[in-house]
């Protein structure tokens, strides 16, 4: 596929890397543009499951990243209180044979590093804040924060909740504050040596109103890392999240059963994050923008496949991309909404209802899905 045409990647997150290497891979012209000023290693943890290796297989990281990664036989669902389990739901090498890939968890930043590694050299411009966007009908001109400027063919917005490609097609609008919070805090596994109590690889602890995930992110296990929701009437801080405390952790979480109560005593720095939400958006695509991951269907993370949402987003777009060509970006653009909005919006309302898998249930309607064995459902099935 050589041409002179080029498509510009706008956000070097999860999603956005996954959508410029699969179309890089396919022989499209990409480079992909980041406000960070530089890579970072911040601090938290991500689940991966089979839907999302299936896709890294095809990019050619799946095994580094499974070298990385903890690898749980089970997601466990444990009562907050009395420690019983809700529910046990089976990885590991069943996940391996049913689902076709493995299901990890992984430190977020490593993960976005190795996604990094797959870019073609010199295609990934840091310090490039996305300021302007003028699609002219020819082709797109952007303007970044520092005046450069650049022109192309198509432009894909990757850039999270707060896109900008996503406030020029449908004008500014804040994201929702869901009544939500989540409080972050990375163990070093060491710790947890002095006590008499099982620390599960991945378990996610249940009460009534909140609730505590809880799981590695390395293969060596010496990270131990867990992520809150809990109700909030406000969020009334500036900025994408606060530093929180260990009191502030016993004052929420003291009627938590004592395993939690460890991690607790164990915790070096907590911090604290508002969940945004969107209503889903009236389009996904204008002239030659287009949306994906959370600049699209952004979601409370309670079911942890926001960003395999923004992966398959990416995915599928190259796919349907690779189906049409660059030229007919139009016919691309609704092939990849129709194929991906069911899916997206249904794991965007169970996500947001934090029911998944509290009790016994089959994920297999998430985890085995494979997007490249997928039929594509043609742009006039829409
Ligand atoms: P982002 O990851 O937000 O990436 C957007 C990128 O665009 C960023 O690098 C940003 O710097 C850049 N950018 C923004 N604006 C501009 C601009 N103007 N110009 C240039 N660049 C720009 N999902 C899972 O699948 N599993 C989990 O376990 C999981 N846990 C989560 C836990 C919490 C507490 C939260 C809040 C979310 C969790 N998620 C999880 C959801 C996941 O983090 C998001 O859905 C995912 O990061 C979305 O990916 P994205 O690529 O669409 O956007």
């Amino acid at each position: 596929m050589s041409s002179n045409k080029k498509i510009a990647v706008i956000g070097a997150g999860l999603g956005g890397a996954a959508a410029a290497a699969l179309l890089q891979k396919a022989g499209f012209h990409v480079d992909i543009y980041e406000q960070s000023p530089s890579f970072s290693r911040l601090g938290a943890g991500i689940h991966m499951g089979p839907n999302v290796l299936k896709i890294f297989r095809e990019i050619g990281i799946e095994k580094p990243l499974e070298l990385m990664s903890s690898h749980p036989d089970f997601w466990f669902s444990r009562d907050a209180q009395t420690g019983e389990f809700l529910s046990r739901i089976p990885l590991g090498d069943f996940a391996r044979k049913e689902y076709g890939a493995s299901y990890v968890t992984v430190h977020r930043g490593d993960l976005q590093a190795l996604q990094l590694t797959a870019l073609q050299p010199g295609t990934l411009h840091f310090n490039k804040c996305l300021q302007k966007i003028d699609d002219n009908g020819t082709d797109v001109q952007l303007t970044f924060a520092d005046g450069s400027e650049v022109r192309a063919d198509i432009v894909i917005g990757a850039d999270g909740i707060n896109s900008k490609l996503r406030e020029h097609l449908l004008g500014p609008e804040a994201p929702t504050y869901s009544g939500w919070v989540a409080h972050r805090s990375m163990i070093r596994a060491e710790k947890l040596a002095k006590y008499n109590l099982t620390f599960d690889d991945c378990v996610k602890w249940w009460a009534q109103d909140s609730h505590l995930m809880v799981y590695y992110t390395t293969s060596k296990r010496d990270e131990y890392y867990y992520v809150s929701g809990v109700p909030h009437p406000a969020w009334d801080f500036q900025g994408s999240f606060v530093d929180s405390s260990r009191d502030e952790m016993y004052a929420t979480f003291g009627h938590y059963h004592p395993t939690v109560q460890a991690l607790i005593e164990c915790s070096e720095h907590v911090t604290k994050w508002p969940l945004l939400n969107r209503k889903p958006l009236p389009i996904w695509s204008e002239g030659r923008l287009v949306l994906l991951g959370d600049a699209c269907h952004p979601m409370k993370p309670h079911m942890a496949q926001g960003a395999a949402m923004a992966i398959e987003d990416g995915a599928m777009l190259a796919r349907c991309l690779g189906e049409t060509g660059l030229d007919d970006y139009t016919t691309a653009f609704r092939m990849y909404e129709n194929n991906r909005k069911d899916r997206a919006s249904k794991v965007q309302a169970v996500s947001n209802a934090n029911t998944f898998l509290r009790t016994q249930e089959d994920p297999a309607w998430v985890y085995g899905y494979d997007l490249f064995a997928h039929d594509l459902k043609s742009e006039r099935s829409a």
